[in-house]
C-alpha cells in the first residue's frame, strides 16, 4: 500500500492555521518547521527568539568602523556582478548616504543582483571591512525600506530576533512568518495572566508581550515582554502545584505514626557504627513529621556517601512499628537489589518481612511478592518503578520513599503515593537542589540536609590524566590498589546513541584489559546484560571475587562497595559534572584513601574547565551550582525526567524574584478560587490543564 498522504487543510482559527499556509512558507518549509514541533501559527508565536542582534543604531558610512558590527542605510547606486574561475560568482551592491559609499557583498547568490533596483532605499547590517576608502559588509542582513511606511523593517534597522534554524529554513523566511503570525493572531493569544494581575504586577497584556518578545521596539520593551512571559509560565506551574497541594495535603489527613517502638529500637541497637549528628538530626525531623497527622512531604539531601540509606531504614522501621507498611523505590535494578539485600539483612532478624518488586523477577517471584504485600505479610517493599504498576497493592501503606529521586517524575511519584491513603512521603537525593528549583519542582517541600560525612572518610583524590598516561593509571590500579587487596571500577565512555553500542564498547574494553592484566580478576557490567547476570556480577564484586569491575554508567548512583578505592573514568569529558561526581562517589565509602582518575584529552575549553573544577572541588553542592552555571537548568536536571513542563522563557535559577511573585499570586488565587471557576481565571485554568494535565493527572479533573 502506498503511504497515505496527510492532507493539511486551512483553519478558520488564525491561531490554529497550519504554517504551510503562511505566505512564503509552503509545504516544503513547513516540513522543516514541523521538525521543530512548529505546526501552527500559535506554535510559531510561542517559539521565542534564541537571542537578538541590535541593528537599530544607524551610523554614517563615513564613520563605520572596521571590525565592528554596524548598521548602515542609503540608496542603491549600482550593482556589480563578477564571475571567477570555476563557478564562483560575486554580487556587489553599492549604496551611498552622502557621507560615503558602502558595498554589500554576496558570494554564489547571483539572484541577489535583482533584489536591488537603483535608487531603492536599503539597510545593510553586519561586520564592516574597510578596503581603503571602500566600506564593505559580506553577506549583510538587509532590508528594503518601505518608503510609504506601511510596514516596519524586520531584518535590519531594528533589534532583530535570531531563531534556532534547521534544514532549509533561512532566517528571513522565519522572521517574515513570525511577523505574519503576530499580525494575524497575536490579539487572539490567551490572556493566561488574569487582567487584574497584569496591572498589579506591572506586566504586559499577552498579545503585546508576544509582539515585543519577537520584535522589540527597544531593550526596555524586550525586558518587560520577557518578564511577562516568564511570569506567565511560572504562574501556570505554580497554580498547578498549589492545586496539587490543596488536594494532597490541606484537605487530606494523613497517618499519625506512633512513637518509636521495638523494631526501631532494635534497629538502632544493632547498628555497626554510630550515626553521625547529621543523620540523627534528619532522622529526628522525619520522625516528627511521621508522628504528625499532617502528611509528610520531605526532601532529604545528602552528598554521595553521607549515609542516606540509614534515614530510609529508620523511617521504614517506624512505619512498621506503627503497624503499617513502607516502600522504598530506586531508579535502577542494581540499586534496588542492593537496598533489598541491605534491608533484608537489617529487618529479617527483627522478624520483619521484606520483599522485592522489579521488572526482572520471574512471574512466580513477582506474584509471591505481590501477594505478601496485598495481604500484609510483607511489611516492607523495595523495588524499581515496577512498584508503580496497578497490580501492586498494599494492605496498609503509610510511607513512600524514593531514593535518588531526581530520576523520577512528579507523575510516577504521585502514582506510588496513591497506593496508600495519603501516605507520608520522603524523597532522597544526592543532587542538591537549589531552593529556586525546589520551589519550581515541588512547590512546598520541607528540606532536610545531611551536611556531614561519616567519620574517617578521606577526600577522594581526583586526577585528570590524558590518554597518553592511561598505561600508568591502569598499572597503578592493578599493581598497587588491587595488589594490596582493594577493588576498583573502570567506567567506559558514554555512548549516547545506543545502549547496544555502549554494551559493545564495554565488552571490548573488558576483553582487552583481561588480556593485558591476566593477573587481575575482571568483571563486566552493562545495561544489556540480563538482570540475573547483573546481580551475579554485583554479588561477585561485593564479595571480592571480581577485583575490577568494568562498567557502563549503570553503577552511577547509589552502588556501595566500601572496599573499592579507585575509579577510572574513560572519556570523562562526555559526562556532566554532577554525573562525574556521582561516579566518583562510588569510592571513598570506607576508611581507605581513594582515587578517581578522569581519563580524557578534553579537546574543548569547556571540557577542560569541567575536569579542572572536578579536580579542585569535592563538595557536591558547589559542583551542582557550577554545573547549573555551565549547562543551564534544562540540561542539568533534564526537566522532562521530572515530569515538568518545558520552560521556554523562564529560568528557574535566574528568575527567582519572578518565581516568588508568581508563586505568591498563585497561592492567593487558588485560595480565593479553589476550582478556578471565575471568568477571569478561565484561560489560566485551560493552560494548567493542557500544560500540566498529563503530569498532574488528578488536578482539575472535569
Ligand atoms: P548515600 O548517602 O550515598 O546513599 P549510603 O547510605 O549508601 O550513602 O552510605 C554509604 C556508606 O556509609 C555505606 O557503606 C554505609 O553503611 C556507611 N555508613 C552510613 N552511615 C554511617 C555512619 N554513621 N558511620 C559509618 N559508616 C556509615
Ligand atoms: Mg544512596
Amino acid at each position: 500500500m502506498p503511504p497515505t498522504k496527510k492532507v493539511v487543510t486551512p483553519s478558520s482559527d488564525p491561531l490554529q492555521q497550519p504554517v504551510q499556509f503562511i505566505r512564503g512558507i509552503g509545504p516544503e518549509r513547513a516540513k522543516d518547521l514541523n521538525k521543530q514541533s512548529i505546526k501552527v501559527v500559535q506554535d510559531l508565536i510561542e517559539r521565542v527568539p534564541r537571542t537578538y542582534r541590535d541593528y537599530s543604531q544607524f551610523k554614517n558610512i563615513m564613520q563605520a568602523q572596521a571590525g565592528q558590527v554596524e548598521t548602515l542605510q542609503g540608496r542603491v547606486i549600482g550593482v556589480q556582478e563578477q564571475r571567477f574561475k570555476g563557478r564562483m560568482t560575486m554580487v556587489k551592491v553599492l549604496i551611498g548616504d552622502g557621507s560615503g559609499t558602502a558595498a554589500g557583498v554576496w558570494f554564489n547568490q547571483p539572484w541577489m543582483a535583482k533584489r536591488f533596483p537603483t535608487g531603492t532605499k536599503v539597510i545593510f547590517a553586519g561586520v564592516v571591512e574597510r578596503r581603503g576608502a571602500q566600506v564593505q559588509i559580506s553577506q549583510p542582513e538587509w532590508e528594503i525600506i518601505d518608503e510609504e511606511g506601511t510596514s516596519d523593517p524586520i531584518n535590519a534597522g531594528r533589534i532583530v530576533p535570531i531563531y534556532p534554524l534547521t534544514g532549509g529554513l533561512n532566517p528571513r523566511d522565519v522572521r517574515r512568518a513570525v511577523k505574519f503570525s503576530l499580525e494575524t493572531a497575536a490579539h487572539l493569544m490567551p490572556q493566561t495572566i488574569p487582567p487584574y494581575m497584569v496591572q498589579k504586577q506591572r506586566l504586559l497584556p499577552m498579545p503585546e508581550a508576544w509582539r515585543n518578545i519577537h520584535f522589540p521596539p527597544g531593550d526596555a520593551e524586550r525586558k518587560t515582554a520577557r518578564e511577562t512571559l516568564a511570569f506567565e509560565e511560572l504562574l501556570v506551574l505554580q497554580t498547578g502545584l498549589a492545586l496539587l497541594r490543596q488536594q494532597t495535603t490541606e484537605e487530606a489527613v494523613g497517618v499519625a505514626h506512633g512513637p518509636d517502638g521495638e523494631i526501631t529500637k532494635k534497629f538502632y541497637m544493632g547498628l555497626p557504627f554510630r550515626l553521625t549528628d547529621a543523620q540523627e538530626k534528619v532522622i529526628r525531623q522525619v520522625a516528627l513529621d511521621m508522628e504528625s497527622p499532617k502528611p509528610m512531604n520531605r526532601l532529604v539531601q545528602g552528598d554521595v556517601g553521607s549515609g542516606k540509606t540509614m534515614v530510609a531504614v529508620a523511617a521504614l522501621a517506624k512505619a512498621v512499628d506503627s503497624g503499617h507498611q513502607g516502600v522504598l523505590m530506586a531508579p535502577t535494578e542494581i540499586l534496588a537489589e542492593q537496598h533489598y539485600l541491605n534491608l533484608r539483612r537489617i529487618f529479617t532478624p527483627l522478624g520483619v518481612e521484606v520483599v522485592m518488586v522489579s521488572g526482572s523477577q520471574t512471574k512466580k517471584e513477582r506474584e509471591s511478592s505481590l501477594g505478601m504485600l496485598a495481604m500484609g505479610m510483607a511489611r516492607v517493599a523495595v523495588g524499581t518503578h515496577a512498584l508503580i504498576e496497578d497490580k501492586v497493592q498494599f494492605q496498609d501503606l503509610s510511607l513512600v520513599i524514593t531514593d535518588e529521586q531526581h530520576r523520577f517524575g512528579v507523575k510516577q511519584r504521585a502514582r506510588l503515593q496513591n497506593k496508600g491513603i495519603t501516605p507520608d512521603v520522603l524523597v532522597m537525593t544526592a543532587t542538591p537542589i537549589p531552593r529556586t528549583l525546589a520551589l519550581t519542582l515541588y512547590g512546598d517541600l520541607d528540606v532536610s540536609v545531611i551536611d556531614q560525612l561519616p567519620p574517617g572518610r578521606k577526600t577522594v583524590g581526583t586526577y585528570w590524566r590524558t590518554e597518553s598516561a592511561r598505561r600508568q593509571v591502569y598499572d597503578h590500579l592493578i599493581n598497587t590498589e588491587v595488589a594490596s587487596g582493594r577493588q576498583g571500577y573502570v567506567i567506559c565512555p558514554l555512548v549516547e546513541e545506543s545502549d547496544k553500542l555502549q554494551a559493545q564498547a564495554a565488552t571490548e574494553w573488558y576483553e582487552k584489559l583481561r588480556e593485558q592484566y591476566p593477573q587481575c580478576r575482571f568483571g563486566l557490567l552493562h545495561g544489556r546484560m540480563k538482570p540475573d547476570e547483573k546481580d551475579r556480577a554485583m554479588e561477585a564484586f561485593r564479595n571480592g571475587e571480581i577485583q575490577v569491575l568494568v562498567s557502563t554508567t549503570v553503577v552511577e548512583v547509589g552502588v556501595d562497595v566500601p572496599n573499592a578505592t579507585m575509579v577510572l573514568i574513560e572519556g570523562a569529558d562526555r559526562f556532566g559534572l554532577s554525573q562525574l561526581h556521582q561516579l566518583r562517589g562510588r569510592v571513598g565509602r570506607g576508611q581507605h584513601q581513594s582515587y578517581c582518575v578522569l581519563i580524557t584529552d578534553a579537546k574543548t575549553e569547556e571540557a577542560r574547565q569541567r575536569m579542572q573544577v572536578l579536580q579542585k572541588c569535592t563538595d557536591g553542592f558547589s559542583l551542582s551550582e557550577k554545573d547549573l552555571e555551565l549547562r543551564g537548568p534544562g540540561e542539568f536536571f533534564g526537566t522532562r525526567q521530572h515530569g515538568m513542563p518545558d520552560l521556554k522563557v523562564a529560568n528557574p535559577i535566574a528568575d527567582l524574584a519572578i518565581l516568588e511573585r508568581a508563586r505568591a499570586e498563585a497561592m492567593a488565587l487558588v485560595k480565593a478560587d479553589p476550582a478556578l471557576r471565575a471568568p477571569e481565571h478561565q484561560a489560566l485554568r485551560t493552560a494548567v490543564k493542557t500544560r500540566l494535565g498529563d503530569e498532574f493527572g488528578f488536578v482539575l479533573v472535569g
